[in-house]
């Protein structure tokens, strides 16, 4: 299999972005053993596209295209590899649902530009992207193969590592093993400093960061024959990128925090309540999303008002007008009240500024305490949160589960 990189943009041609995305894809064919002679760009301009494609594919069997996927006129890639293959395109169900969703998310109108994202030619494998609009494809005719991915990175790998590779694996001899390793609340940059030297030098296993909300997610790939050859080279790998980087590191199997706690804690054959003022409800749904989580889930109180701290947790009103319900003591009086009152031997809470509104110099949006109360202590974490609301209310939760994670895992338990 000969395979042929493709990278679209008038961007690249001016030399104001440099082809990262052509480096990657190269890496990643050398690790699967693909024949790869040729790298071209091309600009976004219809005849000089057309010929580009028509030239890639009588001298290749797979042309890898990245960029020009986006809403505007002069984003042209679908359509020029559609009309070379001889491909209709049709509106995808799919990736327009995904894309409404996604506005409504970001509480952005769609407009009819963007609709344009989710057609596809007939025939294709679509590529659903998780980590931006733009949807790719794989059209696969007549023993050629054109896979159209988006151009920012951080769409393209995913989408390449994920849906292209294991796709185009059919035809290889070697395959890829994968362990993805989670770090939460490390840092991008400062994890690329920590790992910088595995990070120049890899070659096989290859080590790829892709930031997360709040997290990086590591996935270390080693290019072997067998599961078992796979699991011999990435193990060193990830022992030593665990060494360095400590209990930040919560699984290497790509599983959850809240996945991660819900084991913890059945293991610990404990029982938890939760009681949420700013996540509203978001930290008892994460652990209730975990089948099985009946079994050490006792109650989730959503205690958002000030009475309610008190009525239905005990939180003594003289204690929030003195210090505020955003305050060390009410994280710690709300998960110990929780505890007490559902009978559990953990009560997690959660107490912050979620904004936009409502913040002071003394404390700010992002000000948020989470309390632990676990085996008769109480703990109490102070977070410097940013973002918009959804993003803080998140991220709240996420510290809420991790600091049960490490409690779990400590031995004075
Ligand atoms: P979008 O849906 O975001 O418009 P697109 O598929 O149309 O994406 P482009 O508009 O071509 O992609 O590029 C968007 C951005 O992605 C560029 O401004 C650049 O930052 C990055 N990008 C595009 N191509 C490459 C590349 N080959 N290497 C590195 N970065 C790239």
């Amino acid at each position: 299999m000969i395979a042929e990189i493709l990278s679209i943009g008038t961007e690249l041609l001016m030399g104001q972005i440099t082809d990262t995305n052509a480096q990657y894809i190269a890496t990643r064919l050398a690790q699967y053993g693909i024949n790869h002679y040729y790298n071209s760009t091309v600009g976004d301009n219809w005849d000089r596209l057309c010929g580009t494609i028509k030239t890639a594919l009588e001298r290749s069997d797979v042309v890898l295209m990245t960029g020009g996927l986006g809403p505007t006129d002069d984003d042209i890639s679908k359509e020029a590899a559609a009309a070379v293959m001889d491909c209709e395109l049709y509106l995808d169900e799919r990736a327009k649902t995904e894309m409404e969703q996604r506005f409504s998310r970001m509480n952005r109108k769609m407009t009819e530009n963007n609709l344009k994202q989710a057609y596809l030619p007939v025939g294709c494998v679509p590529l659903y992207n998780k980590n931006g609009t733009a949807p790719g494809c794989i059209i696969n005719k007549n023993d050629k193969i054109i896979v159209l991915m988006p151009g920012p990175p951080k769409e393209m790998r995913p989408m390449l590592d994920e849906q292209v590779l294991p796709y185009i694996g059919q035809w290889c001899d070697t395959t890829l093993f994968s362990k993805e390793l989670k770090i939460f609340n490390y840092g991008e940059s400062a994890l690329a400093s920590t790992l910088k030297d595995m990070l120049d030098g890899q070659t096989n296993p290859t080590i790829a960061p892709y930031a997360q909300m709040g997290e990086v997610l590591l996935r270390v790939t080693a290019s072997c024959r067998t599961a078992e050859e796979g699991e011999r080279i990435v193990r060193p790998v990830i022992d030593e990128i665990k060494r360095r980087v400590g209990d930040y590191v919560y699984s290497e199997d790509g599983e959850t925090l809240q996945a991660v706690c819900a084991r913890l804690i059945k293991q610990s054959g404990l029982k938890l309540a939760a009681a949420e003022s700013c996540t509203g409800g978001m930290l008892s749904s994460s652990l209730i999303d975990i089948a099985g989580s009946s079994e050490w889930f006792l109650e989730g109180a959503v205690t958002y008002s000030n009475e309610a701290k008190n009525k239905r947790l005990g939180v003594d009103m003289a204690v929030i007008e003195k210090v505020g319900a955003v305050s060390r003591e009410v994280a710690a009086l709300m998960a110990e009240g929780i505890a007490k009152t559902a009978g559990s031997d953990i009560g997690l809470s959660t107490t912050g500024i979620a904004g936009p509104g409502g913040g002071t110099a003394e404390k700010p949006v992002g000000l948020v305490y989470v309390g632990l109360y676990i085996n008769g202590k109480t703990q109490v974490k102070e977070l410097r949160l940013s973002g918009d609301r959804y993003r803080i209310r998140y991220n709240a939760t996420q510290h809420a589960l991790d600091m049960l994670r490490k409690a779990l895992m400590t031995d004075d338990k």
